[in-house]
């Protein structure tokens, strides 16, 4: 237990009774994909307020490029698809909830069909699907080529303007989540927000939902905008909410690698279309990894490309693209991007490193998306449902973001009492402003990001975890303590709180496990097959076991 890490409840002072109030019967905190399709079930019932700090075109949504796994083809099946999720999920995925959103996977791809969304198809019209690595079957539903989460968004967003009942509130911030108590198992009631506009503002809400999105911006090498740091995982965390498996942390292999600029995702459909990596000698280094080479699991080829550094030297090793047809047709994305910094994949090689891509664990959630707090749900990235176990297999993520985005929406359809607003009760946070010395922001973040991407990235050990645990406490003392009155200062004290989260996670877990790697615990241990389950009240992880096809994941406390 960390005293400010874990007891600061609010970030702010504030009493509600002399804030603006607004009401509405659900709040999506989050326009991804994850937080529109909510959204948009919620509204057939009742008023929405869809707020977000950034417009939805800074998302990971909007950045996934490869597509959705969705297992249409003739000669594929619902249990083969089940099958690859498990098998990439390293004994750690929940059944029940692999077989939901696997078998809700068709019907979330009509709705979105009717809304508008448009998937490449080839000539007799159907749906043209791609391969991943890991994929027993071509099921990738895909758009444009590789800009799949562009068209999602935009169908998405067409829904939600013409939708009467749901309120968009776009540069709004959430900084976090009320109760009417501070003692655990305190109903959500809503939200204390900051609008450039109108300042802060509470809203008040019978459903809160949460759909912040991922935590990439906890590493300095990352694929997410650098908007993806986690809030909804804090706020939560404050909030009482259980926080599970954080150490599982996706690193993707191919990022772009240009000194100074943000990495991009270079997606593992140009491994599949036959690039291969090399180092600055032109070696093909992966098939001394791994037999499968190239198209190896992504934490296998990231941890190739870390040792294939540490041994021969440098930043970064190379994808040769030069003997893919059409890349430009294929990729235009991708391409798009590489001719901003002057390179063409039809003649030059593509710098490329790991970096941190998916977080898998998040706020813990029943297979309704209903958190262990009533009143709050989580959904997509910001949850953990148990779906992708210790490792998400490729293009699953957004699949679970548009079924249980649906079933979130519906599981507060059928919610009793609709048309009953929240009753509003007085909220006062009292914080006192410290006498600490300050540190500066820019840095304690800039420092974090290099301390999690040295000691808590690809490859992690017992002593790095420990240095890294002590630098986070060592910052929060001296960050936690303060009070902000924007977005950058309450986001980095997130940030510390996530990164403590995802360090105290991999320190508990020695033994490797999917995504997870631990130098000084190389091998699986069958004591470690449970979910871990962090919440402020308790001073230990609390463990829940791995459940089978039969079990029905325990109901949250709503
Ligand atoms: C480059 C890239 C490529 C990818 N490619 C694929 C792919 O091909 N297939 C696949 O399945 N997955 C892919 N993924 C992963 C997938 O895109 C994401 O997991 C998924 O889209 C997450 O959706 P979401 O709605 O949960 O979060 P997001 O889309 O990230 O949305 C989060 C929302 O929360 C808002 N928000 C956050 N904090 C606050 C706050 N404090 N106050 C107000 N608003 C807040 C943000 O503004 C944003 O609107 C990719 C990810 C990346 C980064």
């Amino acid at each position: 237990m960390s005293e400010l890490l874990d007891q600061r409840r609010y970030l702010i002072p504030f009493r509600s009774s002399l804030l603006p109030q607004i009401f509405t019967e659900t709040l999506v905190i989050g326009a991804g994909a994850a937080g529109i399709k909510s959204a948009l079930g919620a509204a057939e019932s009742g008023d929405v307020i869809l707020l977000a700090k950034h417009p939805s075109d800074v998302s990971n949504t909007a950045w996934a490029q490869g597509g959705v796994a969705i297992p249409l083809g003739d000669t594929d099946s619902i249990d083969s698809h089940v099958h690859d999720t498990l098998c990439a999920g390293g004994g750690l995925c929940d059944e029940p909830a692999v077989r939901l959103i696997i078998e809700n996977a068709e019907r979330s791809l009509n709705s979105l069909v009717a809304l508008g969304a448009q998937f490449d198809l080839d000539e007799t019209g159907a749906f043209q699907l791609g391969r991943e690595a890991a994929h027993e079957h071509n099921r990738i539903v895909h758009a444009n080529g590789d800009a799949t989460g562009r068209e999602i968004i935009r169908a998405l967003n067409h829904a939600a303007a013409e939708s009467k009942r749901i309120r968009r509130f776009n540069d709004c911030f959430a900084i976090d989540l009320l109760t009417a108590t501070e003692a655990p198992g305190a109903p959500v009631l809503g939200a204390i927000t900051m609008h450039p506009k109108f300042g802060l503002q509470i809203i008040w809400a019978r459903h809160t939902v949460l759909a912040t999105g991922g935590a990439g911006a906890v590493y300095r090498e990352t694929s997410n905008p650098k908007t993806a740091t986690a809030d909804g995982v804090a706020m939560a965390y404050r909030a009482g909410a259980d926080i599970a498996d954080m150490s599982f942390i996706q690193f993707h292999p191919t990022t772009l690698y240009i000194a100074g600029a943000p990495r991009s995702l270079i997606s593992e459909a140009v491994r599949g279309a036959g690039a291969l990596l090399i180092d600055q000698a032109g070696h093909r280094f992966m098939p001394d990894y791994d037999d499968r080479a190239e198209l190896a699991s992504r934490d296998v080829v990231s941890r190739s490309i870390i040792h294939h550094l540490a041994s021969r030297g440098g930043t970064h090793v190379f994808l040769d693209a030069r003997t893919i047809e059409g890349f430009k047709n294929r990729f235009p994305t991708i391409a798009k991007k590489l001719a901003e910094f002057g390179i063409d994949p039809s003649t030059d090689l593509i710098p490329v490193n790991p970096a941190a891509h998916y977080a898998v664990g998040g706020i813990a959630t029943d297979l309704q998306g209903r958190t262990s707090v009533k009143g709050l749900y989580a959904v997509g990235e910001a949850a953990s449902i148990g779906f992708h176990g210790a490792n998400r297999l490729a293009s699953n993520s957004l699949l679970e973001t548009l079924v249980m985005g649906q079933i979130v929406g519906e599981t507060i359809q059928s919610a009793p009492g609709h048309g009953v607003l929240p009753t509003p009760v007085p909220i006062n946070s009292d914080i006192r402003p410290s006498e600490r010395g300050e540190l500066d922001i820019a840095d304690v973040l800039s420092s974090l990001r290099s301390a999690m991407w040295r000691n808590v990235g690809v490859e992690r050990s017992g002593p790095r975890l420990d240095d890294a645990a002590d630098m986070i406490e060592f910052w929060a003392r001296y960050t936690l303590d303060k009070i902000f009155d924007d977005p950058i200062g309450w986001q980095a004290q997130s940030l510390l709180l996530v990164a403590s989260l995802i360090t105290r996670s991999a320190q508990w877990r020695t033994e490797t496990r999917g995504c997870h790697w631990r130098k000084d615990h190389s091998e699986s241990s069958d004591s470690f097959l449970v979910h871990d389950c962090w919440n402020r009240f308790e001073s230990a992880p609390r463990t829940r076991p791995v459940l089978c096809a039969q079990d029905s994941i325990p109901s949250s406390g709503h």
